[in-house]
């Protein structure tokens, strides 16, 4: 049987949170534990195997939530790990992040008292997380893997927030092996530093203009955003090839963007700034990616000429609650209309997440509330029930 421990000093609050989980998870055997020192003496011992979920409470005179954490990734613990505490938004979010940095898996954080609505609302996100990868890949992995045309595309849609239109996909990069499908954040970090990322975008372009060709056959013909990885960026030739490949296709690039991850900064004395200059002069629209994330966001603003500007999902999830996220998501906004640009809201999971940017001001959504990423065939479908659902 699973276990769930709540780990709180106060044993009345403790108790609390333990009937709540309980009352979510029929099939878990729930335990509250007022001693974090004991409670670490005993992770310490057994690692905690045996533990699924850890609720822990930030402020605990004998031992708080942080130093629990440490104590959890000396333990390897390789469980969930949910927060519950009266602290502030910020202090939540720091714990969640020295929790992360040190390899835990995070689920999220509860104000406390704990609700039983919000308590459900965590859990149930546990489906829409990816759990940290837990295998490395190696070059031969991936050669191998391209060898045997084991990538495939998914997309994922998005809408316009002010009409519900369907606006455009995002390819978003698979591998299938096997039974498994393994996620682009355990291959694409090898790939760049491997000097194979160029071979994986050329995969995704081709396959993607394939099914554009498709989609357009049944009558749809969205827009198409392909990720760009910064390291790929390095030959001068990338405009005039993608501008080949868009020709051999009957594709105007005006229908393409290119997404540009903010995080990774682009050096404006490199070949980058030339040649993002040059894409867009063809006509790519060019978007700064996981905007918000970065450190050097004004600057590159104002350097390359991008037209879109998305907002990191992690801002977006759960904003209509969270003050802190709201002034990231209205500051973001402001910029970009300023700037002229089209703004993308990613990571919409709820319906107040949707109320929330469409008030905002952003003019796109794309996140789990709208569509999960799928297979290429699967967007014609999801188009028809989309455009119904949206009328009726
Ligand atoms: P990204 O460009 O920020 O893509 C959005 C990620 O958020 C996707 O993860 C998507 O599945 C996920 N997502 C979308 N909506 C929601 C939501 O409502 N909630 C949550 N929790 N997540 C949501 P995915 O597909 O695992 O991709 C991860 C990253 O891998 C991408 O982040 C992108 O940076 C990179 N990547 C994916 N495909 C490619 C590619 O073809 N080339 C390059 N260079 N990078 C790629
Ligand atoms: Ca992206
Ligand atoms: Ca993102």
């Amino acid at each position: 049987m699973n276990e769930v421990w709540v780990i709180d000093d106060d044993p009345f609050a403790a108790k609390l949170t333990q009937r709540q989980f309980a009352a979510c998870l029929p099939d878990s055997l729930v335990s509250a534990h007022t001693d974090p020192l004991a409670s670490s003496q005993r992770l310490a011992k057994d690692g905690g195997h045996n533990i699924d979920l850890v609720v822990l409470d930030l402020r605990m005179p004998a031992m708080d939530g942080i130093t629990f954490v440490r104590h959890l990734a000396a333990a390897s613990y390789r469980g969930k790990l949910i927060f519950c505490s009266g602290q502030s938004d910020q202090m939540l979010s720091a714990a969640q992040q020295i929790a992360e940095n040190q390899g835990l898996y995070v689920l999220g954080s509860l104000p406390k008292p704990a609700s039983l609505e919000a308590v459900k609302v965590l859990l149930k996100r546990e489906q829409s997380m990816t759990p940290p990868p837990t295998f490395t890949v190696s070059r031969d992995d991936i050669v191998r893997a391209l060898n045997r045309g084991e990538f495939v595309n998914h997309y994922q849609p998005k809408v316009a927030l002010s009409d519900r239109r369907f606006h455009s996909v995002e390819v978003l990069l698979r591998w299938v092996k096997g039974t498994k499908t393994i996620s682009p954040e355990a291959f694409i970090p090898v790939a760049e530093q491997e000097g194979l990322i160029e071979s994986l975008t050329h995969g995704v372009i081709d396959r993607a203009f394939a099914d554009l060709a498709g989609w357009s056959r049944q009558g749809f013909s969205p827009q198409l955003s392909i990720n760009l990885s910064t390291a790929g960026l390095n030959d001068l030739n990338l405009p005039e090839q993608l501008l080949g490949y868009c020709e051999r296709a009957g594709i105007d690039p005006e229908k393409i963007t290119l997404e540009l991850t903010e995080s990774k900064v682009i050096d404006p004395a490199s070949r980058g700034l030339d040649i993002l200059s040059r894409l867009r002069l063809q006509g790519f629209n060019l978007s700064i990616d996981d905007f918000g994330t970065g450190y050097s966001s004004l600057a590159q603003l104002r350097q390359i000429p991008f037209n879109e500007l998305k907002i990191d999902g992690s801002f977006v999830a759960g904003v209509s609650e969270r003050s802190p996220l709201q002034a990231i998501v209205n500051s973001s906004v402001r910029l970009a209309t300023e700037l002229d640009m089209t703004i993308v809201a990613e990571g919409v999971e709820s319906k107040a997440d949707w109320d929330y940017v469409a008030g905002a001001g952003c003019h796109l959504a794309q996140g789990f509330y709208i569509a999960k990423p799928m297979p290429g065939q699967a967007i014609p479908v999801w188009a028809d029930l989309w455009r119904e659902k949206s009328r009726g």
